[in-house]
């Protein structure tokens, strides 16, 4: 018997703000992982470290905060002063 967590990923496309997110589903924990904290899921393997979610509208709701970096606010700051003049937009056209 293993102790090591073996996860069953499912990638998942769901629609973040109009456009649409692959995120990872563990069919064993019945867990979401944001693809952007946990990369590793994608390629199947076990991310070091992650955010999970029980459910998608709270997986929805990181991938959101994701754009502002809520929990960056050393970032955030710098940025604010820049997004008085116009749109700050990173996404790619
Ligand atoms: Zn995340």
């Amino acid at each position: 018997m293993s102790s090591r967590w073996a996860p069953r990923w499912e990638l998942i496309k769901i629609t973040v703000n109009g456009r649409q997110e692959t995120v990872c589903y563990d069919q064993e924990t019945k867990l979401y992982l944001c693809p952007r904290c946990g990369p590793e899921c994608l390629k199947g393997g076990i991310p070091t470290s992650g955010s999970y979610f029980f459910n998608q509208q709270d997986l929805l709701n990181h991938l959101l905060a994701h754009r502002y970096e809520l929990w960056n606010k050393k970032k955030h700051k710098e940025v604010e002063e820049e997004e008085e003049g116009g749109e700050e937009d990173e996404d790619e056209e």
